[in-house]
């Protein structure tokens, strides 16, 4: 830790790092926030039916009691952004959740290296920024969990309720529980299912713009469960023949697909 300390460009770095942090994560809370999670336009005659608002919910959607609507793809309410997490703010949420793990772990290294090193320094800290850092101190670890769960979440295209649910991929929770794990439907492939919630290209997934374009009424599934035709833009028709050909299915009937595009 020394070294890093003292090399000139180990702290430039660190330092480039850290405000790059603070700068992506402030824009994602931001968006996570005011981005609206995904509501369900509400439609007559279609099932299942909400038993809490009586519209109808589309695959994926949950209702959620705190704000009292269905959500599209919801993941979870979350109390930091005071909003739901669903499918058209989950990026900001996961970049969110990675960028201030990051920046946290950066400050909570340099705050405890000072403070054990020089207390001449950590004298002249005022109380607010020493609780700063104790405050940090609880919640970066329990970051790490955070950032790991939506990760395995992307990769494997489930979402919390999901992941509790017992869907192939990683739960936590299901790690400390026996439980048999049943078929995901949705897992595209993890670069699918990653390019789904980040967007195409590995620079845009660490920028807080969601390029998705995921309807959210319908999902594409593997075809050995599907349980929904979930073709209506030419772009998911480019991802069905992808998967169609990975799974080496040939029973689809393009005339079928062609009238519901
Ligand atoms: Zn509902
Ligand atoms: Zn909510």
């Amino acid at each position: 830790m020394d070294k890093i300390y003292e090399n000139k460009f180990c702290r430039l770095a660190i330092t480039y790092i850290f405000n790059i942090c603070l700068f992506l994560g402030t824009i994602s809370y931001v968006c996570a926030l005011r981005t609206a999670p995904g509501e369900v336009i509400y439609l007559e005659g279609l099932e299942p039916v909400c038993i809490h608002c009586n519209n109808w919910q589309p695959p994926r959607s949950y209702h959620c009691l705190l704000c009292n609507k269905c959500v599209l793809k919801m993941d979870h309410h979350c109390l930091w952004i005071s909003n739901c997490v669903g499918l058209y703010n989950y990026k900001y949420f996961c970049l969110l959740s990675l960028y201030a793990f990051i920046g946290g772990s950066i400050f909570l290294a340099e705050f405890y290296y000072v403070y054990f090193t020089d207390m001449s320094i950590v004298k002249s800290w005022d109380r607010l920024f020493k609780g700063l850092g104790f405050i940090l101190t609880i919640l970066v670890p329990s970051m790490i969990f955070n950032t790991i769960q939506n990760i395995s979440n992307i990769i494997s295209n489930t979402t919390l309720p999901e992941s509790i649910k017992g869907v192939e991929g990683f739960n936590l929770l299901n790690c400390l529980r026996r439980y048999k794990a049943t078929y995901n439907a949705y897992n595209l492939g993890w670069v699918h299912n990653v390019e789904k919630v980040l967007g195409k290209g590995f620079l845009i997934w660490f920028i807080p713009w969601n390029t998705s374009k995921v309807n959210g009424y319908e999902y594409l599934t593997t075809p050995s469960k599907r349980e929904t035709i979930p073709v209506n833009t030419k772009q998911e028709g480019k991802y069905m023949e992808e998967v169609m050909k990975k799974y080496k299915i040939e029973d689809i009937d393009y005339d079928e697909l062609a009238k519901i595009q």
